[in-house]
């Protein structure tokens, strides 16, 4: 706004220099591609690209003249320095991913990053993004969420995000490989129950777009009898709030020594027991607290 109320200031004219912008490119359907997304793609000086070859026919269907520059995450280190100086040289740049936006389980954090770090400035232009899409296609709530991207592979940190996972009361969403789908779907039955709500998009905003749910038995069974193929995004309701429990303080004073033993502070401590039990992380602070006045009396 420019002060006059309903009047939109004018734009500043795009691509400006030494500006990193994040652009969101489509997760399927081409015509997703923002005009503005178009317009500074064709006309930056630059483009960082997370596969230079995936994004050569988009590029060059929008007649972008910038210089291409590859900036994944093995040659993170390497480019980093190169992108910040031609930014710091006055050159515009983009960064784009193979699909959906920069950043979301895709290269692009630390650019962002080190380009805000160095002063530079950054600017989104925002566009499709798997994890929001299958959020709000889920049915699910939405008001409060929570974004896990892919989870660890390996056995014990697997292990305890998937009971993390579990326990969290609000929306979950989660990226997953088709070959690995089944086996998530067994992992999450086995800690949610078969019972609890999940939605799993498949090939969002593609030709062959399918939602599958309602419950985790319902999409297990729909992916045992069809092999998983495309890309899929998982959406799991939360866990139910817990019910308070009632039990005396010295019982609640004894759970919180026990965290605080294994290494908690005293207000994770609070923290991590409000959530598993319902009772009020305040009510549990202050008898911390008070244990701890008692003591000292
Ligand atoms: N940065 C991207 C974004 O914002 O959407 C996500 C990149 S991540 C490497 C790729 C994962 O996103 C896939 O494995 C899949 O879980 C999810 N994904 C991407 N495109 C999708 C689509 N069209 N339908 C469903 N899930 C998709």
């Amino acid at each position: 706004m420019n002060g006059r109320r309903g009047h939109i200031v004018s734009q500043r004219e795009e691509p400006a220099p030494g500006v990193l912008y994040v652009v969101g490119t489509p997760i399927g359907h081409l015509g997703d591609l923002s005009p503005r997304a178009s317009a500074v793609l064709a006309n930056v000086s630059a483009i960082a690209c997370e596969d230079t070859r995936h994004s050569g026919q988009l590029l060059t269907s929008l007649g972008a003249q910038g210089q291409r520059f590859s900036f994944h995450q093995h040659n993170t280190q390497t480019r980093l320095p190169q992108l910040l100086q031609l930014l710091q040289a006055g050159k515009s740049l983009a960064l784009i991913s193979d699909a959906g936006l920069p950043g979301i389980s895709d290269p692009g954090e630390q650019l962002v990053a080190a380009s805000r770090a160095a002063g530079l400035e950054v600017i989104c232009i925002p566009g499709p993004c798997a994890a929001t899409t299958a959020l709000v296609s889920s049915g699910l709530p939405s008001g409060r969420f929570c974004f896990e991207g892919f989870l660890p592979t390996k056995n014990k940190d697997r292990k305890q995000r998937l009971e993390t996972v579990a326990n969290e009361i609000r929306t979950t969403v989660i990226y997953e490989a088709p070959h690995r789908l089944v086996q998530l779907l067994r992992e999450l039955a086995e800690l949610c129950g078969h019972e609890r709500p999940i939605q799993v998009a498949r090939e969002l905003t593609k030709r062959h777009e399918q939602q599958v749910g309602p419950t985790i038995a319902i999409a297990l069974q729909h992916f045992l009898e069809h092999k998983p193929v495309g890309e899929c995004t998982l959406v799991l309701g939360g866990a139910p709030a817990p019910v308070a429990e009632e039990h005396s303080n010295d019982h609640w004073r004894a759970e919180l020594q026990a965290l605080i033993d294994a290494g908690s502070s005293a207000s994770d401590a609070a923290r991590q027991l409000a959530q598993q039990s319902g009772q009020s992380r305040r009510t549990l602070y202050a008898l911390l607290h008070q244990s701890s006045k008692d003591q000292c009396d």
